[in-house]
């Protein structure tokens, strides 16, 4: 295969050319960061006053995490390394998890920022003829105007349409014979079903690219993806502390999502221990900036986890590639003491022929015991028959959970479009148990 490439010199950069290049500009990034007061009083802690203490690469061990709440003490502007007319545009974090995180950009971050994007575009074989319709929202969460910047620099044709209003999606989609999209995985399910619902086949339409982020999917929802709609999707990681979309992606071969190693450090460590992780464990991603002045960050605890996927990719980029993301470690629920990612239900579901493109799972407390309630949409033609039918359904499907997650929960069986659809980031887990 061609590999397709956006910039070669970095991409294909030998390691050690790399590793230089990351000195170099983790130097530069300490220098930024010594301009704000929250970091001054963080360096100065660990004896550093001046980035020429920093004499080589492995020197970032000794500097201090900054996690969310920091960056939450911070808002909104005790973090920021530059003059504030310097700064041209910020974002926020979408504040699943609690209040948002504020971050900068000057002219010169966005323009590093949107090359990064145009690398990750170009690595998966789209080029300047695609017609691109992003479809995450644009506004303060960086997926929206992120993409949009990179796309064009690509020089493909871009149509902003955000996100939601389906029906008017899928008529951009046929007026303008889109082949690449971007959007969450769970928003292109639904579409998917909204295109049945209309009666329109995948074959009206000119699709053959998507790429999918912003929330934790399996592998099996990104098969399902690209089975129903004869394409290929590729995983797209990313997050607002670290400008947003363009941190890491999949290239042609999706054997993992390439990292750009001139732009972030990454480290993988022991969410309780705190120290690093050999390649291939799975802890929590750690990343520190090396190109943003406006708000330069330094091992941000992003709460992901994730391993380093080992050897190298046949496209013969050194960036080294982070495994699918499996979750956060503040997402994993706890079931009567058994540890449970969302991701490994989701899994489980996706793999069933009968469900269909949405579901949630619900936790309620019964007396002492918690309850495990895994509500599942499935096709509609299910419904009409023979009643065992549905029984048998809901006890392979319970079945099934059980041997993956070692709890064996309720199945709730519902019609298509019945559970509730978020536009942005899918809300999979409602916990109804009474807090402590
Ligand atoms: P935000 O800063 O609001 O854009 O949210 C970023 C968070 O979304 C990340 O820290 C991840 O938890 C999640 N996220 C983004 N992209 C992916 C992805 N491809 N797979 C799993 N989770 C993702
Ligand atoms: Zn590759």
């Amino acid at each position: 295969m061609n590999v397709p490439v956006w910039n070669p010199a970095v991409e294909f950069m030998e390691r050690e050319a790399l590793e230089r290049l990351q000195f170099a500009n983790l130097r530069n990034t300490v220098t930024w960061a010594l301009k704000t007061p929250f970091y001054r009083r963080r360096l100065a802690e660990v004896g550093m006053t001046h980035p020429e203490d920093l004499t080589s690469l492995r020197d970032l061990r000794n500097l201090p995490y900054t996690t969310k709440d920091d960056l939450r003490e911070a808002y909104p502007d005790g973090l920021l390394a530059v003059e504030p007319e310097q700064a041209v545009r910020l974002h926020t974090s979408s504040g699943t998890t609690g209040m948002p995180t504020v971050i900068y950009h000057t002219r010169r971050d966005i323009d590093h920022w949107t090359e990064l994007v145009a690398r990750c575009i170009v690595a998966t074989g789209a080029t300047a003829r695609d017609v691109f319709q992003n479809m995450t929202n644009y506004g303060l969460f960086t997926g929206g105007l992120g993409l949009h910047y990179g796309a064009e620099r690509v020089g493909m044709l871009v149509i902003p349409a955000s996100s939601g209003n389906t029906g008017r999606q899928v008529q951009l989609m046929r007026n303008f014979q889109t082949t690449v999209v971007h959007a969450t995985p769970s928003y292109l399910l639904h579409l998917h079903a909204a295109l049945g619902d209309e009666g329109i086949t995948r074959e009206q339409l000119s699709l053959r690219k998507a790429f999918i982020g912003a929330e934790p999917h399996s592998e099996q929802t990104r098969r399902k993806i690209e089975t129903l709609f004869g394409i290929q999707a590729y995983n797209s990681y990313g997050l607002s502390e670290m400008n947003g979309p363009g941190v890491a992606f999949e290239c042609v071969y999706q054997t993992g999502l390439h990292l750009w190693e001139d732009a972030y450090i990454l480290e993988i460590i022991d969410p309780r221990t705190l120290q690093p992780l050999p390649e291939g464990e799975t802890g929590e991603i750690v990343m520190t900036t090396l190109q943003r002045q406006a708000t330069p960050l330094l091992r941000y605890r992003t709460r992901d986890l994730s391993h380093l996927v080992g050897g190298n990719c046949p496209c013969g980029r050194g960036h080294r590639r982070l495994a699918r993301i499996k979750g956060r470690s503040d997402d994993m629920l706890i079931v009567n003491g058994v540890n449970v990612f969302p991701s490994q239900i989701e899994d489980v579901l996706m793999k069933i022929p009968e469900v269909g493109t949405n579901y949630l799972i619900q936790l309620e407390k019964r007396g002492s015991l918690d309850r495990l309630v895994v509500k599942t949409e499935i096709y509609a033609k299910l419904f009409i028959g023979d009643p065992q039918t549905l029984d048998d359904l809901r006890e392979r499907i319970g079945e099934l959970l059980r041997s993956a997650i070692l709890v064996k929960p309720a199945v709730d069986l519902h019609e298509p479009g019945s559970l509730p659809v978020s536009e942005g980031k899918a809300k999979r887990v409602l916990d109804l148990r009474p807090a402590f």
